[in-house]
Formats: C-alpha cells, structure tokens, sequence
C-alpha cells in the first residue's frame, strides 16, 4: 500500500443477508494524511466499491473515481486535488458475497432437528478482511474499529467487542458493538447465525462464553473451564491484565485451520473447542492445548504483532510453546513436556531437514505468499527454538524478559530483534547471539560424539544434517551456538556446555570410561546427535536409566540418522527392539510413527512379527480394559497399542475389534474412546462393504466431533481397491465437509494399493478438487497423496505432472514432496538387502 494515508478509526456498518448470501456495507474511515494525497489506495478483493467520498476538515473532497486494481487485490480513489497533511476521512459504501471459500466473510452450513441452516463468520488471516470490507489490510496498519451490524432479530451478532446498544425496527435489529482497542485487520471477527452458548466469569471478572450451533453447547463445558483458568494463568504470567472486556470463544461447523485468534472471538474448528467427559484423551489434550494456543495470542500476536508476515513464527512459534506451558500449569500429570517432543520437535527436525525447507524468517514479498509459511517451521521450528531460549535463560528471567518486551509494545508492532532485546533486558544475557542462526538460517545441525581415548574427554563436531545425507561443503557453512546439555551413568543431573564452534574437545564428569553417556540431556535442544557405535551401545542397553524425554530422543535420532543414511535401518531396528519394557506413551508414539515409515518400505511379513514381538509385552500389560484410576495417558496407550497390534495381523486382537465393534453399534457407550480409534480401524481394515457402510453412517450421525473425525479417517483405512474408489466418491460427496476432505484422502493413500489409487484419482480430477479443496488446503492433498512414493519413476511423474498443472503457493509443498520421495527412494535401495537378512531371525 502506498504509505500516503494510515487509517486511525474505521466506523464499520454491515448489512449481511442470510438468505441471498450478500452483504453491503458503509465505512468511514478516518485518515491521518502523512504526505499530501493525489489519490487513496485501500485493499478489497471480490467486492463492488458503490461510492466513495471524502471529506476533510469537514468540507467536501471532490473525488475524480474510483478504479479497482485487481492484480494488486486494491481500490484507488483519485482525487480532483490534493489532500494536504493532516486528517482526512473516506466514506465508502461497499457490497460483497458471504462467500464458501472458508476465507473472508463466509458461509458455514449445520444441521438441526432435520433442517440446514447456514451461519456467517469470517476467517480474515492472513488477508482476507479485503473480501469482507474495504482496508489497509497489512498488520502494522493497525487502527480502532467500531462495528455496527444490522441483521434478523432472531439472529445473534458477535464481534470482538461486547454490544454497547441495540435497537429494533421491523424484523431487524442493529448491534453497535464498542470501539476496539488499536489493532490489526487480520485480528477483526464477526459471526451472525443462531448460537447458544455457556458462560463463566473469570477470577480477574473478564466474562467468557463459548458459543456454539444449537444443540451443541453442553460440549463447549470442557473449553469453557479451561479457557477461562487459562485466561487469569496468562494475566499472571505475562504480567498485563487480559486486554480486553470479555472474550468469546465459537466452533464453526466449517473452518479451514485449527482455529484462529480473533481478539475477543476466537473461532475454532468443531474439533478444536467440543468434547464431553466421554472424549478420548487424544480429544480433550487437543482442545486444551488449542484454546492455550488461541488465548496465549490475545497478548502475544494481538496485545504486540509482527511487524510483517515474514515474522509470522513470532506469533504461532510463541503461542505453540505458550499453549503447551499453560496446559502444563493446567493438567501437570499430562506430562504435555514430553508430548512436545513427538508435536513440535521431532516434527519440526524432520522438516527442516529437507534441502526445500526453508529459514524460520523469510522473505515474503506479496501477503497472499504467506499462506505456504503457516507451516511446520513457524510453528514447530519457532516453539522449538522458543524452547531452546527458555532453557539457556531459565524459566524467570525468561518471563521478566518477555513482559519487558509485550509492556514496551503494547497496542504496536515489533520485530524478532526486540524479543531478544526484551530477553536480554529481563537475563543478562545478550541472545540475539545465541539466536540469530536459528532463525535466519536454513536447518540445523547433527552433533557427533567419540571418544578420544582419555577418560572424560570427548571429541565434539557439528555439521548440518540433511534427511538426503549427502550435504555439501556450501551447505555446511553455518556454526550453531549450542547449549549442549550432558548427563552421565555416574552424574546423571543435566551439565551444559557451550559449544560455539565446529569441532570441539569437551569434558564430561564420569567415574569410568565404560559409563553411558546423554547428549542433548534433557532433549532442550534442536540439533540430532550421533554417537559412536560403543556409545549408542551402551546407551541401548542402558534405557530404564534415562529420562522418558531422552529415551524419546534417542530412538528418535537414531531414526533420523538412519533416513539419511548415517547408520543402517538394521542399526535402529536394533535399537527399537531393546525398547519392549517401555511405558511411556510419547516414547511408543513415536516409534509406532516411525515403525510405520519403516513398514511402508520395507513391507513383509517378517517385518509384522518384528512390530508383534516388539510391542507384545505392553500389549499383555493393558489388555483391552482400564484399571481404575489409571492415568488417562495409559489409557490412550492402550489404543494406540491395540491399533499397533491389530494392524501388524495379531488375530486375536483383530477379532476382539470385530466384536467390541459389534456391541459399539447397538450400545454407542459401551466402547471407551480411546480405543475407538484403534477399533474402528482395524474393522474398516479387515472388514468389507458392510463395515464401511456402517463407518459412513456413524460419520454422518455421531455428534461428538472427533468421534466423527475417526470414523472419517476409518473409512480410508480398506485394502480392497473398488473400496478406496468408493472412498474417494465419498470424499468428493456433499456429505464430506471441504474442511474433512484431506483427512479422508490422508487415510486412503496411506497404504500402498490406496496410494496409487489415490495418485491416480488426483491427476484425472485435479481441476475438479480444484474447485472442491480450498485454496489453502491444496497443499495437504498433494503432500498426502505423493510423499510416501519411493521410487524414481513416480519423483519423475509427480515433477511432470505439477509442472503442467501449477497452482500458485504450492511451489514448496511439491518440492518438498518430490524430496521426500527422493529419500524414501534413497533408504529403500540402500537398505533393503540388510533388513530382509536381519528380519529372518524373527521368522
Ligand atoms: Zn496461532
């Protein structure tokens, strides 16, 4: 936007219609004039702009026209003469579409007593609020917003702030909702439809609902709880009172994210805000952490913005790891620490280790590019790091660092550099040092570790680490300032080391040169580690020793390190197959993940009696009941064991499956929630028509989000082609929400017969899921259907077909996919005679 003019106050009146699905709107906008104006440029996108004036000290400004650029998704205002520096306003009067592209002011359809009905609201990020009303749509543009809507009066009208006056004329109501504090475009929200919802009041006496489609709100008690401890827990941890007067919390039947931050009105997808007491474990861990994520923003992304979308990690980094800190406050027996390795870490290593990754800082020229960067490095990257920082700073100073920064840019923008400069401010310690090659560069590094000979030193290098395996010396040239965290047999209590250089010699306290011996002690930091083969030994044999955390990042390195080629499979396998007295569920978690990347590539029988014996013992141990009292991680363990079990071909786990499914569909309680995942799959798996037939039917009528969510997933889980073709029908029918449909896709092309299916499906109707997949959603269909390929030919066919067929902001996602399978070609090849010889001794 040209910087001529900066909106100050917007005065919004909208008109939505919920039977034509049209809007208008008239907007005044008071301008502060920087330089004198020729000519006022604004964004909007798919709107008619119906007239436009401007006044300035109150006399007439004649306007010359207005013309739409549409390239640059703008209005320009010419004027007859120039406006001089100082105030201004512009009156505009504006009509548009409530449209169904889950993006500016949409449309969401729910079912009720048999009856469709539709509700309005909007999803503005990253730079929609231009489809929905005439604006400076760029966060540093930030200004008040006083927002009036006309609408039916049987209709409830939300928005950021609470109703200040409303009055009735006809079948029409007008709510006037309070002035807003100074803020960004992107954070604005409204919704109109027929809501109910629960109320509370929060110990600071900010009131908090959750709202949702009739019928819905007994499932909104759970975030209702949550989200209001977690509001006073932020207040008390930031150390600045919640901003606003209240705060609303909404699920929208469809939305195309998690849920977004709205200031006041966050609005979530169903599965992201409703559970009950019956929920699985899986399901209410989600909706506690999303409501932290969403309510850490209010002050972090809302309360201080980034100046620009290339500082996006600063706000999802941030809230991820704030999100998990507030759920840990909340439910510390969760041991949601741990669970943040598998989420945010672990995911965040193994994306940034592709050569198509990219900085978490990066260059993003046009707004609409933003879309691609809502991704694995912004949010688990940035949390990792935030992580990493909290860690070398310790916890206090790191808070008082963070309320200096939030105090000194309060209701304005800032950059990375001011974080570090608030932390270094509340520590002492000058971080942009340790931190400025973890966010402006590509990557990160594996740590190798040998033993020099002499007993407490040892032999440190650092180099990047690629899942390819092959980096290259130009690739290689970045030193990354390491904490190295260090634990040993004899002093297991976590000693740091700084590590600023490439190579290093460095002393560890042991008693014998036959002790183990834990790097990245604590898993704190975001860097792999390699260690000798006597070390990896030795700390095989010695895992009831170590921490949960770092059996986790063991095995989890040692997976790595396999993909890139730097130990053998046989080598990991070796070490997973030490791991049958685990009972962690983040620690089975991830090598069930991991497991399954093994088995797509090196898929055989001897292979399933490997996983069998692996994981029989902690199968025996929870059986298919809980006991009481158990904590509910046990409990989800047990699920996800059966569902391990049962997909490796134990029969008898198979047939308790068909039969607890049997009593599911009679008796709807009679199967606890945690297992149903499990079930459900293994049925949809082994069983034929009918079973899936009977999936559908729970999909289409269980009201308990996720519970449908799974029988979704199940129904992609058959081997028999006629019924993944039936799968993909499905998927495309009106029956599948737009918002659902990758999950159903995920799940079908996750088996070998299902995959290429799938990839065939997609190339004869990409222009059809063109128009029935979002824009931002297109990037999972191309990554779900295409990332798990492993040979040449099918890289080749992936890189022909979407250069043909190009789809602007899915550039990254398809390099990234055609890597991957480049790499799964790589570790097949490599590795495919030693595994098949290693997996004979379990035949
Ligand atoms: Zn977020």
């Amino acid at each position: 936007m040209n910087p001529n003019v900066r909106p100050v106050h917007y005065n919004i009146h909208l008109y939505p219609d919920l039977t034509t699905f049209k809007f208008k709107g008239t907007e005044e906008v008071l301008l502060r004039v920087v330089e004198p104006a020729r000519a006022i440029e604004f964004n909007g996108l798919e709107m008619k702009v119906l007239s436009a004036a401007v006044t300035v000290g109150g006399a007439v400004w004649p306007v010359k026209g207005v013309s739409e650029n549409a390239e640059k998704e703008a209005f320009v205002v010419e004027l007859e003469k120039e406006v001089p520096v100082g105030e201004a306003v512009l009156k505009l009067e504006f009509e548009g579409e409530i449209n169904d592209k889950l993006a500016g002011f949409y449309r969401s359809r729910y079912e009720y007593n048999g009856q469709s009905y539709y509700l309005g609201t909007t999803q503005f990020e990253p730079c929609d609020a231009r489809r929905a009303f005439p604006c400076w749509d760029e966060p540093a543009c930030k200004a008040r917003f006083s927002i009036t809507m006309t609408v039916q009066k049987d209709l409830t009208a939300l928005s950021n702030m609470p109703i200040k006056s409303e009055t009735t004329e006809g079948d029409l109501k007008t709510c006037v909702f309070d002035v807003t504090p100074v803020m960004s475009t992107y954070l604005v929200a409204y919704c109109v439809g027929h809501f109910e919802y629960l109320e509370t009041t929060t110990e600071e006496g900010i009131k908090f609902r959750v709202y949702t489609v009739p019928g819905k709100k007994e499932l909104g008690r759970f975030a209702l709880d949550v989200g209001a401890k977690t509001i006073s827990f932020f207040a008390k941890y930031y150390g600045i009172e919640y901003p606003l007067p209240k705060q609303d919390m909404i699920a929208v039947p469809d939305f195309s994210f998690g849920a977004m931050e709205n200031w006041g009105l966050i609005t979530y997808r169903e599965t992201a805000l409703l559970c009950d007491e019956s929920s699985s474990f899986v399901a209410k861990s989600r909706v506690a952490y999303v409501v932290g994520h969403e309510l850490a923003h209010q002050w972090f992304g809302n309360l201080v913005t980034m100046e620009w979308w290339k500082e996006l990690w600063l706000n999802e980094g941030f809230a991820t790891f704030m999100g998990t800190k507030a759920v840990d406050h909340l439910f510390p027996q969760w041991q949601v620490w741990t669970k943040f390795l598998n989420d945010h870490v672990f995911r965040a290593l193994r994306v940034d280790a592709l050569r198509s990754s990219h900085p978490i800082e990066v260059d993003i020229s046009v707004a609409r590019k933003v879309d691609e960067i809502f991704d694995a490095i912004s949010y688990a990257k940035g949390a990792s790091v935030i992580l990493m920082i909290e860690s070398a700073l310790g916890e206090e100073p790191f808070r008082k660092g963070l309320n200096i920064y939030l105090n000194r840019f309060k209701y304005g923008n800032a950059h990375t550099e001011d974080l570090w400069q608030g932390l270094t401010e509340g520590s002492g310690k000058k971080v942009s040092n340790i931190m400025d090659p973890w966010v402006k560069k590509i990557g990160y590094p594996v740590v190798t570790v040998e033993e020099t000979g002499q007993p407490g030193k040892l032999k440190i290098t650092q180099n990047r680490y690629l899942a390819a395996g092959d980096v290259k010396p130009e690739e290689n040239e970045t030193i990354w300032p390491i904490l190295l965290g260090v634990s040993t047999q004899s002093h297991p209590d976590i000693k740091y080391v700084e590590l600023n250089t490439k190579e290093a010699v460095i002393d560890v306290d042991v008693s014998s040169n036959t002790e183990w011996i834990k790097l990245n002690a604590g898993q704190t930091g975001l860097y792999r580690v390699q260690y000798s083969a006597a070390l990896f030994k030795r700390l095989g044999d010695n895992l009831s020793a170590l921490s949960a955390r770092d059996r986790a990042g063991l095995q989890n390195d040692a997976f790595a390190l396999a993909i890139a080629g730097s130990i053998s499979v046989v080598d990991y396998l070796e070490l997973v197959s030490k791991f049958t007295e685990e009972t962690n569920d983040t620690v089975w978690s991830d090598i069930f993940a991991n497991l399954a990347v093994v088995r797509k590539l090196f898929d055989s029988p001897s292979m399933e009696k490997f996983v069998l014996k692996l994981v029989s013992k902690i199968g025996g141990e929870l059986g298919w009941s809980g006991k009481p009292g158990e904590d509910e991680s046990r409990s989800s363990l047990r699920g996800s064991v059966i569902a391990t079990l049962g997909a490796v071909g134990d029969v008898a786990v198979i047939e308790e499956a068909k039969k607890r499914w049997t009593a599911f569909l009679s008796d709807k309680n009679s199967l606890p929630a945690d297992l149903q995942s499990g079930v459900f799959y293994l049925v949809a798996k082994n069983g034929g028509e009918a079973e899936i037939n009977q999936m559908i039917e729970v999909y289409k009528t269980s009201t308990l989000p996720a519970q449908k969510v799974t029988a979704l997933r199940s129904i992609g889980s058959s081997r028999n082609p006629e019924l993944i073709k039936k799968g993909l029908e499905y998927m495309m029918s009106e029956e599948v929400r737009m918002q659902d449909r990758f999950i159903l896709l995920a799940a079908l092309a996750s088996s070998k017969v299902g995959r290429d299916i799938c990839w065939d499906y997609v190339k004869q109707n990409w222009s059809l899921l063109e128009v029935k997949i979002s824009h931002n959603l297109l990037p999972r269909i191309i990554s779900y259907t295409c990332e798990d390929f492993s040979t040449p030919e099918k890289a080749k066919e992936v890189e022909d077909f979407f250069s043909q067929h190009k789809v602007h902001g899915t550039e990254r996602t398809i390099a990234q996919t055609i890597e991957s399978i480049n790499s799964n070609t790589a570790i097949h090849s490599r590795n495919v005679a030693q595994v098949s010889k290693y997996l004979e001794q379990f035949n």
